[in-house]
């Protein structure tokens, strides 16, 4: 498919929102984004201009805590999906590296050719051992109906936290009942992935992502890490980011 492209001016008021929708575009593109993706991604936008395009106080004390808590876990998974793998490759790996955290591909919409692209896109960025690939992907999680039920024995299935980024709902509490610990970002407060998971990072993946791989290492060794998580209060973050949509803070 050609399809013209303009450039984007460095000083227009929307660049960086403009380049993130040209990155999933690009993604899309290239077969690791569905198109119910790009819909997905506009429901975030909209919570990303009320909460002023920028990670808040609320959302640094939520990457902390996110960071703390991979970095005590046993076996920790990220679940990565097409619109991660297309806006952040490279701060997953390097967050996967950092808390030696395992990579787990989980799509809603689920075709063995663009598990293989997302696999692929990982790789080039320097994620060795992708799990949840083909017939990697065993095990069952329990009540769930979708493809996403569908998912690695040793990966999410056996993890005792998973990272969830942009995450379904109904997915995100069938994780919670399982045990787990679940760890998302999610610009939206409200969404059922942001009330059910322990620790929400209400941000744009696009910047979350690096900074959470920043805060990692910056955490790696702390003997502080549980008193960080212990501290973190998820229904009074949640809160307070909606307090920030409304103003009122
Ligand atoms: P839920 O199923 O949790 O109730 P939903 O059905 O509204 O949420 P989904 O498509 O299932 O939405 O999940 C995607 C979530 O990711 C949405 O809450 C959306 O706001 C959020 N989101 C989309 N793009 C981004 C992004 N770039 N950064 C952070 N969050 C995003
Ligand atoms: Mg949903």
């Amino acid at each position: 498919m050609h399809v013209n492209r303009i450039s984007i001016p460095p000083n227009h008021p929307r660049a960086k929102s403009l380049h993130t929708r040209e990155a999933l575009v690009d993604g899309y593109r290239r077969g690791l984004v569905v198109a119910e993706g790009l819909i997905a991604h506009g429901r975030g936008e909209a919570y990303d201009y009320l909460i002023g395009e920028c990670t808040t106080k609320t959302a640094q004390r939520a990457i902390k805590a996110a960071a703390a808590m991979l970095l005590l876990s046993r076996h920790p998974v990220i679940s990565v999906n097409g619109n991660a793998a297309a806006l952040c490759p490279g701060a997953i790996v390097e967050l996967a590296k950092a808390t030696g955290a395992a990579i787990e591909i989980n799509l809603f919409y689920r075709t063995e050719e663009r598990e293989r692209a997302i696999k692929a896109e990982l790789e080039t960025h320097g994620a060795e051992n992708v799990l949840g690939v083909g017939s990697r992907a065993s095990a069952t999680i329990p009540e769930l109906q979708s493809e996403r039920r569908r998912v690695d024995p040793d990966g999410i299935y056996s993890a005792d936290t998973v990272f969830v980024p942009l995450e379904d709902g109904d997915r995100t509490e069938a994780l919670v009942k399982m045990g787990k610990k679940v760890i998302t970002i999610d610009l939206n407060p409200l969404s059922r992935t942001a009330k059910a998971a322990h620790i929400t990072i209400v941000d744009n993946i696009v910047r979350a992502m690096p900074a959470l791989a920043e805060a990692a290492h910056q955490l790696n060794g702390s003997k502080s890490l549980k008193r960080i998580v212990d501290g973190f209060d998820n229904k009074k973050n949640l809160r307070e980011s909606l307090k920030i949509i409304r103003g009122v803070i």
